[in-house]
Parts: structure tokens; sequence; C-alpha cells
């Protein structure tokens, strides 16, 4: 067999796992910035932590976790020391490890702010999960805290590093579609009950906050401008008890100041598969599925003439990238991006697009 990147990282990702190669030795590079991964759900311990591990310039040398057992079996599996696990009451201990600088934040939503700022506090930079907050006013005391810490702050806005999304922006800003009159997009999934998600506390709101930010996000993002009107509709279809806190589904229509309209939708009553659709004066483009974590597509035509794009990229190289490119920026001193600030921008319109539904309700 051929050892390429891609089935090195496979083999190392497979055999780390079952203990055949230590860390040190799937990673081999010698500047890495080294992290604090902070709660150890899904999206860490699936994809963040595997990913930090086929990282050329990262590595995970502490763990925070309310839950020890687990914390104890990964710590062996990723060859984190014992003394080198925290509880949330520990956390701030951190300060005096130096053998961590940066720490990925992996927690409920509503746990965004207190820990980065805490991260900031005690000396740390960090990669903080989107949303990155439940309000403007905990975004904006996350980027002061970060800022009056000289520590960096990046949101894990996956899809602004990846490349289909990005190629499809180059297209959209290159003039190539033509004038954008307007763009669609809709992303959600089927929430089970007992779910956080479903906490308006640990949450901060719907599926607005957690897969609707991804619609919000990329209507932005590939526009390059920020709306100047939105109106927006919630409502409950499953009087279930899941909703009792939150929006079980929410749409919502921007104005930019190009003219161009955005039609949005998310909903935790149904599995929609992610999709943006952008319609030009010279042609339509698709990104289908668009927010995965592999295999984000594009297809269309410009003038009549097909264009498609695939990002091959197997998992977890999506979120490779985005460890990667952090830690490149605290190594050589770069402002990372998504910034604090982009992740403000979405929370500002947030408040914006909930404002409107409950006017409207
Ligand atoms: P999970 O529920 O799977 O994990 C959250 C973890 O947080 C828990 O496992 C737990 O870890 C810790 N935690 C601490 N306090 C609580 C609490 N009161 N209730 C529940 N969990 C708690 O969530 P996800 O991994 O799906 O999501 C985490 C964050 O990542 C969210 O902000 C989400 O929006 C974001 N996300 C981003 C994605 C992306 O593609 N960028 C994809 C999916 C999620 P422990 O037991 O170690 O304490």
């Amino acid at each position: 067999m051929t050892l390429t990147r891609r089935n090195f990282n496979q083999l190392a990702l497979s055999s780390a796992a079952v203990g055949l190669i230590p860390q040190a030795l799937a990673q081999t590079t010698e500047r890495r910035v080294r992290y604090a991964i902070v709660g150890l759900g899904r999206i860490s311990v699936n994809s963040f932590m595997p990913a930090l591990r086929a990282s050329s310039n990262s590595a995970i040398t502490a763990l925070v976790s309310g839950s020890p057992e687990k914390a104890r079996r990964l710590a062996a599996q990723y060859g984190v020391p014992e003394g080198s696990i925290y509880s949330y009451e520990q956390f701030d201990r951190i300060r005096e490890n130096a053998s961590v600088d940066a720490v990925y934040i992996g927690l409920p939503n509503g746990m965004h702010a207190e820990y980065t700022i805490r991260a900031a506090q005690a000396g740390k930079h960090a990669l903080c999960e989107k949303p990155m907050a439940i309000s403007v006013e905990e975004s904006k005391a996350m980027i002061a805290a970060c800022k009056r810490a000289n520590k960096k702050l990046m949101i894990g806005y996956r899809c602004q590093l990846e490349p289909t999304t990005l190629h499809a922006k180059q297209i959209i800003q290159s003039g190539q579609l033509g004038k954008i009159q307007s763009i669609e997009s809709a992303n959600g999934f089927s929430t089970p009950p007992g779910e956080w998600r479903l906490n308006r506390k640990l949450a901060g709101g719907g599926p607005l906050l957690d897969v609707g930010i991804y619609s919000l996000n990329a209507c932005r993002f590939l526009l390059g401008q920020e709306p100047s009107r939105v109106s927006a509709f919630s409502s409950v279809v499953d009087h279930d008890g899941r909703f009792d806190q939150v929006e079980e589904t929410i749409a919502w229509t921007m104005r930019f100041p190009s003219g161009a309209l955005a039609i949005c939708s998310t909903s935790y009553g149904a599995d929609l598969e992610g999709f943006v659709r952008v319609h030009g004066s010279k042609g339509t483009l698709t990104l289908q599925p668009a927010f995965s974590y592999e295999g984000i597509q594009m297809s269309g035509q410009i003038d009549g003439e097909a264009i498609t794009y695939l990002n091959k990229m197997p998992f977890p190289d999506e979120f490779v990238r985005e460890a990667d490119h952090f830690s490149s920026c605290i190594l050589e001193d770069r402002q990372p991006g998504p910034s604090g600030e982009e992740g403000l921008r979405d929370m500002e319109w947030i408040d914006r697009i909930y404002k409107s539904a409950a006017a409207q309700s």
C-alpha cells in the first residue's frame, strides 16, 4: 500500500486508537501548539481530537471534563498525563500548566463565554466552537478578555476554511455568476428529547444558534456583505414537550446592500441536508451538502455551462485544516480567522432575527 497523507492519517488514527502508535510517533514535527480540550462530547471526541492528532502542528496535552472516567480513558488513548486532567471547577489551574498553550472549547453554547474568558485569564489562546456564545454581550466580553490578555481567539466556522466553500465564494466575488439576486439556504436535524440543545440556559436558543447559524454565516460569507434588514417567523409544530424553551423551526429573510435577498430556514423537527443555492444573473450555484464534515459539493451552471467542484478530503481533514490554521496563527503570531468579531456579527444578526420573530408571533 502506498502511504499517502490520507491513509497515513487514517492508519495513524485507527492504530493510535487501539494503542499501536503512540501520539509522539503519529505527530512528528517539532513546533506544536498544545491544547487542553474542554468538554469531551461528540464534536471534541469524534472530530476535533482525531483532527488534532492528525495535525502537523498541534497536540493534545490536557483534558477538562465533568466525567472523570471518560477523561481518564481518553487521556490514556492520547497520552495525556493524569496530572493534566481537570474538572470544570479546577479549570483555572491550567494557568500553571506550562504544557498548555491553547484551549479548544466543545461545550454547550451557554458555557462558551465563561470558559473562553477563563482561558484568556489563565494566559491561554482559545478556539471556541460556534456559536461563539448565547448573546451579543457575552461575545463582546470574550473578545475583550482575549484582547486584554493578548491571546488569540478563533470561532470554529470550519466551512470558512473549506475548499468547496472558498471556491464558490471566489466564483461569486469575481462576478462570474453575474449580479446576485437571491440566495436560499436551509439546515436542520431532528433533535431527540433530553438534549442540552433544548435547554434555553445551555443552548441560548433553538436550531438558529446551533445549525441555522451555518446558513446565516454562509450568506454573509459568500456574499461578502452584511445584511441591511432582516425579518423572521418561528414556530412549534410538535407539541411534545421538546420545544417548551426553544423554537422548533425558524425561517428568516435578509436584504443585503447590493439588493440581494436571502431566504433561510432551520429546524429541530426534521432532518434537512444543509444546502446553499445562489442565483445570479448569469447562472446558479448550489452547495449540497453544504455543511457536512466531508464531501461538500458544488454544482450549477454559468451561461449554460455546467460547473462542479467536490471536496474529496476525507474526514476529519476539514477539522485538521481548522486546527492547522489556528495553530499556525499562534506559532507565527498572525490573527486567526474566523475571528471573534466574525462570531459577534452572527450573534448580532441572530439577536435581530429572534427580535423580528418575537414581534411577529
Ligand atoms: P455534546 O452534548 O456531545 O458535548 C458537550 C459536552 O460538554 C458534554 O459531553 C460534556 O462533556 C460537556 N458538558 C459540560 N457541562 C454540560 C452540561 N451541563 N450539559 C451537557 N454537556 C455538558 O455536544 P456537541 O459536541 O454536539 O456540541 C458542543 C459544541 O460544539 C456546541 O456549541 C455545538 O454548537 C458545537 N458543534 C460544532 C460543530 C462543528 O461542525 N463546528 C458540530 C457539532 C457541534 P464532559 O462529559 O467531558 O464534561
